[in-house]
């Protein structure tokens, strides 16, 4: 009887173990997929508020344009600044989108920036053939 009850206590531990171990990878995954997201979400956040700041750029650009058209002293590196602005911005948004593209196991579009699944040969959006 003895021996039977020592050997139930054993099975019981071992089982007790495998469940803790599997519970034990089960948070770990849900936590790497919970970084992940956050971090998706930050990203797709800071794109949005670039395109936000980049379509105000447009904006006082194209008063200034105006600003020119009707003989107002425009000075030409107010101009040049902000479109530079703007090429930075758009060149930090395309380095989230491959960030994106990489925790979402994707590629991007060298073309237009869209993020492609793996499995696609060309862009969904333009249609440019995809560097895989
Ligand atoms: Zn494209």
């Amino acid at each position: 009887m003895e021996d039977k009850m020592k050997e139930m206590l054993q099975k019981l531990k071992e089982t007790a173990v495998v469940v803790g171990d599997k519970t034990e990878d089960a948070v770990k995954q849900i936590g790497k997929k919970t970084g992940e997201t956050v971090e998706l979400a930050k990203l797709n956040m800071k794109i949005f508020d670039l395109k936000t700041e980049i379509g105000i750029e447009h904006r006082e650009i194209g008063k200034l344009m105006y600003a020119i058209h009707v003989g107002k002293e425009v000075e030409e590196k107010a101009v040049d600044e902000r479109l530079k602005s703007i090429d930075s911005k758009l060149a930090e948004i395309a380095q989230y989108q491959e960030r994106i593209a990489e925790l979402k196991k994707a590629v991007v579009c060298p073309s237009c920036g869209e993020v492609c699944s793996k499995s696609d040969s060309f862009c969904k959006k333009c249609g440019s053939e995809l560097n895989k």
